[in-house]
């Protein structure tokens, strides 16, 4: 808004600029007009009066055209013009940020209460567009009452979308938990499958999920996790680009360690909620702000 209307006042005064100029070189031109008819240097006088006729239309013209491309510049998306910025620099350099942030949260962990891969796969599909600390709220009353796979298979939908109502979408979430138990009992004897093809075969569950499982149930590092937190914060650290979490995956699996990847997402996780903030990130209080190429932006706006 503040940009919009700055362009708007400069376009103003570059038009009330351009108008004192032609006004002025029209004078010019009576004068020389004047002068012809007095000293009968006619071609002259006109010559004059037209050279300076083209000059100040040549300035009105440039005036317009940075007036115009000044406005093009303000109306481009301040996320845009941080994001063309950052790509202009250098990347954090994966080691070195992966150590630093380890030294930060030497205990980064998956924030989901559980105490077995099933009840670990009921977190994290709960978990979907809601907080770890609401579904910590509510796992304890849902593990009471179901507490594996066989008795969750053999839930009510109205008394699972009961407990688990304050977790959003409880509807949609109550009918993938009795499915993917029901998924469970039919093709894995009720355990939960320590393999990637067979996790994703079973409702609600995605490539996120199945990499929260194996990474923290089975201590299989077979991906990286991918949410909103691990997006955001190595976009701005320029370790990855867009906003498809499948290329964001595969770019992060590309630059770090395969030992690393499980810990990777919860440092990115822990960074992202105490740190690298959505809204308003905390760059001056952070420990990768000499080597994050979005620091300088966040920074000039503080
Ligand atoms: S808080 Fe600032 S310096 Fe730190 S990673 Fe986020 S954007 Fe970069």
């Amino acid at each position: 808004m503040t940009d919009g209307t700055t362009a708007r006042g400069s376009a103003r005064k570059v038009a009330a600029k351009s108008g004192r100029t032609a006004s002025t070189g029209t004078a010019k031109s009576a004068t020389a007009k004047s002068g012809t008819a007095k000293s009968g240097t006619a071609k002259s006088g006109t010559a004059k009066s037209v050279t300076a006729k083209s000059a100040t239309a040549k300035s009105a013209t440039a005036k317009s055209a940075t007036a115009k491309s000044a406005t093009a510049k303000s109306a481009k998306p301040r996320a845009a013009r941080g994001r063309a910025h950052r790509k202009s620099l250098p990347p954090a350099p994966p080691a070195v940020a992966y150590q630093r942030l380890l030294a930060a949260y030497p205990d980064a962990h998956c924030e989901l209460d559980f105490q077995s891969p099933f009840q670990l796969l009921v977190a994290t599909i709960l978990s979907a567009q809601c907080t770890d600390v609401r579904v910590n709220m509510v796992t304890p009353a849902l593990f009471a009452a179901y507490p594996d796979a066989n008795a969750l298979a053999a839930a009510r939908q109205e008394d699972v979308e009961t407990l688990i109502h304050s977790t959003g979408f409880f509807r949609s979430k109550a009918r993938n938990l009795i499915g993917m138990a029901t998924a469970l009992v039919e093709r894995h004897g009720g355990q939960v499958p320590a393999g990637m093809d067979e996790l994703v075969q079973l409702p609600g569950v995605g490539r996120k999920t199945a990499n929260v499982i194996l990474g923290n149930a089975f201590g299989k590092n077979e991906g990286v996790v991918v949410d909103t937190h691990v997006q955001r914060v190595t976009g701005r650290l320029g370790l990855s680009h867009g906003t498809d979490a499948v290329k964001i995956e595969r770019e992060l699996m590309a630059e770090f360690p395969r030992d690393d990847w499980t810990m990777l997402s919860h440092l990115m996780i822990f960074h992202g909620r105490r740190v690298c903030i959505a809204r308003q990130p905390r760059c001056a209080g952070c420990t990768l702000n000499d080597i994050c190429p979005s620091a300088p932006i966040f920074l000039a706006r503080t």
